[in-house]
């Protein structure tokens, strides 16, 4: 509580009561914790890539590039944690962008089954280097009310997750449905899973089931938070199913585009 205390005076200036008013700042101070938590956060991701390019540079430099296996080796460290660097930076600027109250969203009729089609077309070379079988489960024509530009964001955020956590061979399917008020876009992978006591905090900004794995795969740990905000904006509903070295389903809702 914050506590402030003024008298209350009488006609003579002398003191008769006094008046106290206790304010409850508990979702201030729970706000302005989230905001500590966030840029400590923030800056942990980016020092550690940029403690890397300088420690791996200046190896380098100390001698280390006279032996061409090493420098190799080194150049494509520093290559990868520059590109972690680029993403993150990337990623925040676009969740930053999005949290904003007076965030536009370019409402128009959306052909899901053509963004499907052009993001699983993106993304089959990640997915073919994995060995994984990207599958674009055909459905009816499906057509959403939104953003075509964000949904496209929401799919390849989704689907480049469900490559990253499944192992090789294994399956990464897309489906449409379309329901009497919704269309639905459904994600399933044959990955890792992810444990149902995660569930709660798994669209948190920079959490991790695995920070380590996440790391290595190139991972900024923003990408479901983005995906939150998205469907959000789009008044849209997200589920998710997983069993634990299994797979995981992502479900997500969209207002149906109606006939003009
Ligand atoms: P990251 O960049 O770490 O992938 P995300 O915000 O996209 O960050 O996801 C948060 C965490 O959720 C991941 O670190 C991972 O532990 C878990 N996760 C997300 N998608 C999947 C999936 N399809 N299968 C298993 N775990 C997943």
């Amino acid at each position: 509580f914050d506590v402030s205390c003024a008298p209350i005076l009488d006609n003579d200036n002398h003191a008769s009561g006094i008046v106290v008013v206790f304010h409850d700042i508990t979702e201030l101070k729970k706000l302005e914790n989230m905001r500590k938590d966030f840029v400590a956060n923030v800056s942990h991701e980016l020092k550690t890539p940029i403690t890397s390019v300088i420690g791996f540079t200046e190896t380098l430099l100390d001698g280390a590039k006279e032996n061409k296996t090493l420098e190799e080796q080194f150049l494509h460290i520093i290559l990868k944690e520059s590109k972690r660097l680029q993403s993150l930076i990337s990623d925040l600027l676009d969740l930053s962008k999005i949290e904003k109250d007076h965030f536009v969203i370019n409402w128009q009729k959306v052909n899901l089954n053509l963004i499907v089609e052009d993001v699983i077309l993106i993304l089959s070379d990640k997915a073919f280097q994995k060995d994984i079988i990207l599958i674009n489960h055909k459905s009816d024509p499906c057509f959403a009310w939104g953003d075509p530009y964000r949904i496209r964001q929401i799919m390849i955020n989704l689907i480049t997750n469900a490559i990253a956590y499944t192992p090789s061979k294994g399956k990464v399917t897309v489906s449409l449905e379309n329901d009497e008020h919704d269309v639905k876009l459904i994600i399933s992978d044959t990955g890792i899973g992810i444990d149902k006591k995660h569930f709660p905090r798994i669209f948190e900004r920079f959490y991790r089931v695995d920070k380590a794995r996440s790391r290595d795969l190139g991972g900024t740990g923003l990408g479901l938070a983005i995906v939150k905000h998205l469907v959000e904006v789009h008044e849209g509903h997200i589920e998710i199913d997983s069993e634990l070295g299994q797979g995981t389903t992502f479900t997500i809702s969209f207002k149906k585009a109606q006939d003009e």
